[in-house]
């Protein structure tokens, strides 16, 4: 059962529009938060109406060449599903070593080699051995959670039972992701077009959708050849300016799988208590009911104010945010747990 508060703006989804920052265009809105410290849990992060995902397979070069400075100049992020046993990747370790994450993009699990499991062990290898050497790379809290991308591999190369591959999964805190079917770049979706209408799909259902790609067309340097399925810029750089173009309009949260599973997880088992509301100030308390060492993503939530409020400063623990009143309503992000959360009116704009 999903929380009240999660039930309420899934039926309100629709009726809340946002566009360039928080404007409230409908009067379903304010009904929907009938009292000074009323709240709701966005249905995804940044109360954009949906989630997308890029994922590229097989750490091809073409994506440190081509993709990762394309996403990284329009403020985009992506899952990179790495073999850290393949040669292409060994040849150029140091570029996911040191500069890929740091840019901002994430890691997935596609095992060690790609060449399949022949037994328990072999698959604990091939499984763990990238697990480890992920989070070797990249610093963070351990255990924490990463996304899984099976390998594609002739069905004699895995010979592993899903109640195996399903054990490895947990132990080493990993998710699998999405299907390839109907979602692979180049193999099943051809044009920007194509690939934008998954994102359309999204939002017209609140929903998510995701996109995996393998190769990008190399111009630089010219090797005389291209990676596996490379997609050709064109198509790639018309992707990212429509998906670019629907975040900016409030559309589309572009994200990783993880953080997307997080939210989504954690907004289905949180809810919001009004433990105290006054013209001067509001306390929350954001619950969860899932695991907190490994969903302890921010939650975005959406409070009515008294009125007269025209900034509000928002503490929970150290963290302190002031943010702009608009129409009564402020919309903030919170992390789930036991600090509660104060928001107190700011009398004067302050220039940050
Ligand atoms: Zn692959």
């Amino acid at each position: 059962m999903k929380p009240f508060w999660s039930r309420l703006f899934a039926a309100l989804a629709g009726t809340i529009s946002l566009l360039g920052g928080v404007i409230w265009s409908h009067p379903a809105a304010a009904e929907a938060l009938p009292t000074v410290g009323s709240t709701l849990i966005a249905r995804w992060q940044g109360d954009q109406k949906a989630a997308f995902l890029l994922m590229f397979d097989d750490g091809w070069p073409s994506h440190w060449q081509v993709a990762v400075p394309e996403l990284a100049r329009r403020g985009l992020t992506a899952t990179f599903y790495v073999n850290p046993g393949k040669g292409e990747y060994q040849k150029f370790a140091r570029e996911w070593e040191d500069r890929v994450w740091r840019q901002g993009m994430v890691y997935g699990n596609h095992t060690m080699t790609h060449k399949g499991a022949t037994n328990q062990a072999h698959a604990e290898w091939e499984i763990g051995e990238c697990n480890r050497a992920i989070l070797r790379m990249v610093p963070g809290p351990q255990p924490r959670l990463i996304s899984y991308g099976q390998p594609g591999v002739a069905r004699e190369a895995w010979k592993i039972s899903e109640e195996t591959l399903n054990a490895l999964l947990k132990q080493h805190h990993l998710i699998s992701r999405p299907t390839f079917v109907n979602h692979g770049a180049v193999y099943h979706l051809k044009t920007a077009a194509e690939m934008l209408t998954l994102a359309d799909r999204a939002i017209a259902q609140r929903g998510l959708e995701y996109l995996i790609i393998h190769g990008v067309e190399r111009l630089q340097p010219n090797w005389g050849y291209q990676d596996f399925w490379a997609l050709k810029q064109a198509i790639l750089f018309a992707l990212l300016d429509g998906l670019k173009q629907r975040h900016d309009q409030g559309d589309l949260w572009i994200t990783d799988h993880i953080s997307a599973h997080q939210y989504e997880t954690e907004r289905d088992t949180a809810t919001v208590r009004v433990l105290a509301a006054s013209a001067q100030g509001i306390r929350l308390e954001l619950a969860c009911t899932s695991d907190p060492q490994l969903y302890r993503l921010p939650l975005t939530l959406i409070t009515r104010t008294a009125p007269g409020w025209k900034q509000t400063r928002i503490i929970q623990g150290s963290q302190t945010n002031c943010l702009k009143v608009t129409d009564d309503m402020i919309r903030f992000e919170a992390v789930p747990g036991p600090l509660p959360i104060l928001l107190e009116p700011v009398p004067e704009v302050i220039q940050p």
